[in-house]
């Protein structure tokens, strides 16, 4: 469904939130022109996950064939002792729940997934500018300065500049971003490396559908293939109180400095493999209580509204349920007045649903970094049970005590959520104005032919 009421957009910032809202709303009948300050080439070294909930958004936006060439697919969840190396448990991920949600859990390089939609936003119409740094951001109208002099009215205003960003610094006050307590160290290792070291192979294996976690105390470590196994991922957890001070942080450069240490001598090689390693800091969400300004034409999206650490089951997710939704929404919009209506239904939807996000990677961490004691030897007892029962068919008390977390996650439906909000709120509120409004709910994206549109906004 295309939006009746085409709106000239500006999006800040070209990460993932960027370039995912730039064609999610090209397609919903936008117009829309994004900056970015970096070089579009300098973009991401590691894997992201795409869970079930995500992986069916970007199949409804018409990436299944690309995802199904390019991704691993999890089949089963391994759980390891991070000092030990022993194997606790086994968590398969099973097919019934990937035909309920109709989309499978895959991990893809995050490199993969910014081409595609780059490529497809491109294709779509939508204007890229990069190396062009952003540095004011105003309403009334709503425009950007841009470095040089240069100011560009729009019509609405998309932040997705980064928790530091200038649109939330300008409009909203500085993010107050604290450290969480970690830092993520994450590389990859080549297929034929590994094939020098044959103790790795069966661990790292990607014929076998296997993800593994290392559970260690305060800290934990994943491992999963890439580029169709020719890459392996490793990814740590580590304590900043256990991070040497020198070397590169932030994802523009690689770290060379010394790697961390863990106890499992078949993890700790994976590790000291790991080539284009980078080192990044996890901070605390810090969510702004309004997510769009004042005149309801300037709004955050991504890590500029509500952070979420990267390298989580859930962190693209996170972002890209937020784009599905305003894409839905946006698709709807027929004047101008109804905008605000719309940008605050957004964040009505999506704000009880980031708090589950975070509640959920909390609890999901905590168990894994717990102490040695009974808490550790219960959660232990429970992997091994797991492990045990391998192969075997589930009953409904193992099945919901396994997934009814997991369930809660990746059973979201984004554009169920934005067409249940439409027909409950959306379609009374135009009906109160005394317009007509079809019950007809928005369905996924065009997503066949190019858009014809030709921006109005120009940089040069
Ligand atoms: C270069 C890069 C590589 C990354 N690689 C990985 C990876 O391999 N694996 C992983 O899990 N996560 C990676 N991340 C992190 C991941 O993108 C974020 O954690 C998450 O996806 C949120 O993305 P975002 O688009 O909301 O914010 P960000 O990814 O932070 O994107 C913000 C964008 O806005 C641009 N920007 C900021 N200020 C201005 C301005 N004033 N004018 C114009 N543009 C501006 C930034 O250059 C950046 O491109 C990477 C991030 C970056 C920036």
């Amino acid at each position: 469904m295309t939006a009746p009421l085409t709106l000239d957009v500006i999006v800040v910032g070209a990460g993932l939130s960027g370039i995912a809202t730039a064609y999610r709303l090209q397609r919903a009948g936008h117009r829309v022109t994004v900056f970015d300050d970096r070089d579009e080439t300098s973009r991401g070294c590691t894997a992201v996950h795409l869970p079930c909930n995500l992986a069916r958004i970007l199949h409804e936006w018409g990436f299944k064939e690309q995802i199904d060439a390019l991704a691993f697919n999890v089949k089963n969840i391994n759980f390891h002792s991070l000092d030990s190396g022993e194997l606790l448990g086994c968590a398969e991920w099973p097919d019934d729940l990937i035909d309920e949600i109709g989309a499978p859990y895959h991990i893809i390089q995050w490199r993969d997934l910014y081409t595609m939609l780059y490529v497809a936003a491109t294709d779509a119409g939508v204007q890229f500018h990069y190396n062009t740094n952003v540095v004011g951001v105003l309403n009334e109208p709503p425009r950007v300065e841009l470095a040089g002099g240069k100011t560009i009215t729009a019509d609405f205003i998309i932040g997705t500049d980064g928790p530091n960003g200038i649109v939330r610094a300008l409009l909203f006050g500085e993010a107050m971003l604290e450290p969480e307590g970690h830092t993520i160290y994450t590389g990859t290792v080549s297929r034929d490396e590994l094939a020098n070291h044959p103790e790795l192979l069966d661990l790292t294996d990607p014929s076998n559908g296997n993800f593994q976690i290392w559970a260690g105390t305060s800290r934990h470590c994943i491992g999963m293939p890439m580029l169709n196994g020719a890459e392996y991922v490793v990814q740590v957890w580590q304590l900043n109180d256990d991070i040497p001070d020198e070397g590169a942080e932030g994802w523009d450069a690689a770290y060379t400095g010394p790697r961390p240490k863990v106890g499992d001598l078949r993890l700790q090689r994976l590790v000291d493999l790991c080539t284009d390693m980078r080192r990044v800091k996890v901070f605390k969400p810090d969510c702004p209580e309004e997510w769009a300004d004042d005149t309801d034409r300037i709004l955050l999206v991504g890590d500029a509204v509500h952070y979420f650490p990267p390298g989580l089951v859930q962190s693209a997710a996170v972002h890209l349920e937020d784009i599905e939704i305003l894409g839905v929404l946006l698709s709807r919009l027929t004047s101008w007045e109804q905008l605000s209506h719309l940008i605050r239904g957004y964040q009505e939807i999506r704000e009880p649903r980031f708090q589950q996000n975070e509640d959920s990677w909390h609890r999901t961490n905590y168990s894994l970094w717990l102490p040695p004691g009974p808490s550790q030897q219960g959660r232990d007892t429970q992997f091994r049970r797991q492990l045990e029962q391998k192969g075997e068919p589930l009953d409904d008390e193992m099945m919901l005590a396994q997934f009814e977390e997991v369930w809660k996650e990746v059973g979201y439906n984004a554009r169920e959520a934005a067409e249940e909000w439409w027909v409950n709120w959306g379609m009374l509120r135009e009906r109160s104005k005394g317009r007509s409004v079809s019950i007809c709910l928005a369905g996924p994206p065009e997503i066949s032919g190019v858009s014809t549109h030709v921006n109005s906004i120009n940089a040069e």
